[in-house]
């Protein structure tokens, strides 16, 4: 059971107040979106959920777990930004490595006397590399494998972000705009490769996007937001066919 619970989360920068309590219970293997104006908290929102940033009230459960005093790398969620935040220098191969090559640090750092001459060593960088195979041929990406960042396309880029993500078996996958910087073309086609990838993998998806359209045609259920509050959260038929509120109505017929 990797479903996520988010129960009254408030978050205030200061005096101003960004999040105003949000609720939203999302099932295992649930695909939401996250919709609303530039600004609403959306970010935010996901940020608490990884652990990159505290709440100031409410709790977050991972599978019925309270992760409030919980790390970001020890949520077992995998973040997938807009700037794909990807290692320059890294070829893709290493750059989907890294969480992985971070974990074993970590497991490592806990043995420090056992750190260096650990006989696991050997084998877990097999495992890492058949790791990265895998992630890769998922994406179609396992020609790249020994490219840097810079000789990569932008839908490329986003493709070795979505491995890097997929490579840590991740209980929840947490993408804020993932598509926002790629041409309208790439981004359907994208679009798409992530919908298939949420059925082929059965996980839970967190998808914040201000995109409205692609919202309808991936999600579950669509949780509209607005200064600071989730307005509605339903199917997307329902969120566009009975808004509960002018804001929804508003914000779902407005042409972007
Ligand atoms: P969205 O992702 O929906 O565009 P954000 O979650 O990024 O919105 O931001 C919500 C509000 O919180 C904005 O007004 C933003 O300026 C503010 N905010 C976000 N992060 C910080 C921060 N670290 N410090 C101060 N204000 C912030
Ligand atoms: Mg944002």
């Amino acid at each position: 059971m990797a479903g996520l619970q988010i129960d009254r989360i408030e978050k205030s920068f200061g005096d101003t107040r960004v999040l105003r309590g949000i609720s939203l219970d999302i099932a295992d293997g649930e695909f939401v979106s996250l919709v609303g104006p530039s600004g609403c908290g959306k970010s935010t929102l996901l940020r608490i959920i990884a652990g990159l940033e505290h709440q100031s009230a409410g709790h977050i459960r991972i599978g019925g777990r309270d992760v409030s005093g919980i790390r970001a790398a020890e949520r077992n969620l995998s973040m997938v930004f807009q700037s794909y935040a990807l290692y320059p220098h890294l070829s893709v191969g290493d750059n989907i490595a890294v969480p992985l090559r971070m974990r074993r640090l970590n497991a490592m750092q806990r043995l420090p006397l056992l750190g260096r001459y650990w006989p696991g060593a050997r084998a877990a960088n097999v495992d890492i590399n058949q790791a990265v195979s895998r992630a890769a041929r998922t994406l179609e990406i396992d020609a790249l494998l020994a490219r840097k960042p810079g000789q990569l396309s932008g839908g490329q880029r986003q493709r070795v972000a979505l491995g890097r993500a997929l490579v840590r078996e991740p209980a929840a996958f947490l993408l804020d705009e993932p598509l926002s910087n790629l041409d309208a073309k790439l981004r359907v086609q994208t679009r798409s490769e992530i919908a298939q990838l949420h059925r082929r993998l059965g996980a839970t998806f967190v998808y914040v996007t201000h995109d409205q359209v692609e919202a309808m045609t991936m999600s579950s259920r669509i949780a509209v937001m607005m200064r600071g509050e989730i307005l509605q959260c339903a199917a997307p038929e329902t969120i566009y066919d009975d808004p509960d509120d002018i804001r929804v109505a508003e914000f779902i017929g407005s042409p972007r």
